[in-house]
């Protein structure tokens, strides 16, 4: 990668130009997995289907410093939503890869600031990239943070969706399992387009590369308006009829991998992988979603099952009031609790900090269809 060569030869990061938009000037934002820390923006790595079309980042080829990691851990430990040893946190996984030259040292400095705070927060890192041995001796090192190491891997060829080769996320995967111990290391089998990377060749080639990992995750492609419009630039006929809100995995696709899939456990869910690779409940709850959890081995359903519980109406009144949602039109119902009018930071806060799943009225998760996209499912 040319890009990528240029990088290695540079001594420091530059800082960000000062017409940053300001979404990428926000250095910690909630996500669903976690308070995710972003102080890195740029990429030169090119996936087609990467959410920086979202942010107007995409031209962005070389990564830029936005604040310093002691600024940017300060300010996720500031941050409202942001509780010591419970809230998961996600680094540099919205406009950047995390192991990629430069940016890595500031991925690991940023760790080693929050560990020294003592902290047993999970903390995500997300890669397509190379990671090395050097890499995951300094994670190693960490005394606190439950560190996840989630390797991307799509085994697409088509460069016009994906330029990256898979087999460097093949190699990280093969060194991951060679040298981490504590480290934990997930297969994230992602995106999984139907007609393009779901044929039983693929899903032979992951069941065989998950056994460098503790689990697997598979999930869909985001088919929002500014990916299509990137694909369609680069003359991929659509992949999908619509664009949608959320991730599509159709149901013949997951059906037909869940048939032939023979590798380590595997889930729908990312933090359904971490619980497992840990051994602890799942902390989105998901439990509460029982149809989620049919492929679940059966342990891991019992450890989940043994901490949930229903939150009582005084703990939930009282984090609706730290979120600024009404009280009184929270309703919980079998495995989750329904409020309304809530954004998606007020819903992942109360989701985190009771491991019960939090849902929205006007946004209903349909039974079976595990929060995916309507496409294939009708
Ligand atoms: S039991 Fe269900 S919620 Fe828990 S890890 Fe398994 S799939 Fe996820």
């Amino acid at each position: 990668m040319e890009n990528v060569s240029e990088l290695e030869r540079e001594k420091r990061l530059r800082t960000v130009p000062t017409d940053l938009p300001t979404s990428l000037g926000n250095v910690v934002e909630y996500r669903k997995s976690g308070l995710s820390l972003n102080h890195v923006v740029g990429c030169p790595l090119d996936c087609g289907y990467c959410v920086r079309h979202m942010f107007d980042n995409f031209a962005m080829k070389r990564p830029h410093l936005v604040v310093d990691d002691e600024r940017a851990v300060a300010e996720l430990m500031a941050h409202w939503a942001f509780v010591p040893h419970v809230t998961p946190i996600q680094i540099f996984n919205r406009a950047t890869d995390p192991f990629l030259p430069l940016v890595k040292e500031h991925m690991a400095h940023s760790l080693e600031l929050l560990d020294a705070h003592g902290l047993t927060n999970h903390v995500l890192i997300i890669t397509r990239w190379k990671v090395l041995r050097d890499d995951i001796e300094r994670l190693e090192q960490l005394r606190h943070l439950k560190v996840s190491v989630l390797v991307t891997w799509s085994g697409i060829t088509d460069a016009r969706l994906e330029p990256i080769d898979s087999a460097i996320a093949e190699r990280s995967l093969e060194v991951l399992a060679d040298r981490a111990r504590r480290t934990r290391k997930i297969m994230y089998w992602r995106p999984i387009i139907a007609g393009v990377n779901d044929t039983d060749e693929c899903i032979d080639r992951a069941s065989a590369l998950s056994h460098y990992a503790d689990a697997t995750v598979f999930t869909g492609l985001f088919h929002r308006e500014q990916i299509r419009a990137h694909f369609r630039s680069s003359g991929v006929e659509d992949l999908y009829g619509d664009v949608h809100r959320r991730k599509i995995l159709p149901r013949k696709v997951e059906q037909n991998i869940l048939r032939r899939y023979n590798g380590v456990p595997i889930f729908r869910k990312t933090s359904c992988g971490i619980a497992f690779a840990y051994a602890e409940a799942d902390y989105n709850g998901h439990f509460g979603i029982r149809n989620i959890c049919d492929i679940c081995p059966p342990n891991q359903v019992r450890i989940c099952g043994t901490s949930h519980q229903a939150p009582s109406r005084a703990k939930l009144s009282s984090l609706a009031e730290t979120v600024g949602l009404d009280p009184s039109r929270i309703e919980v119902s079998a495995g989750k609790v329904i409020v309304e009018d809530s954004t998606e930071q007020q819903r992942y806060f109360l989701q985190h900090v009771l491991g019960f799943q939090v849902h929205d009225r006007a946004l209903p998760h349909l039974p079976e269809r595990h929060g995916r996209a309507e496409e294939g499912w009708n």
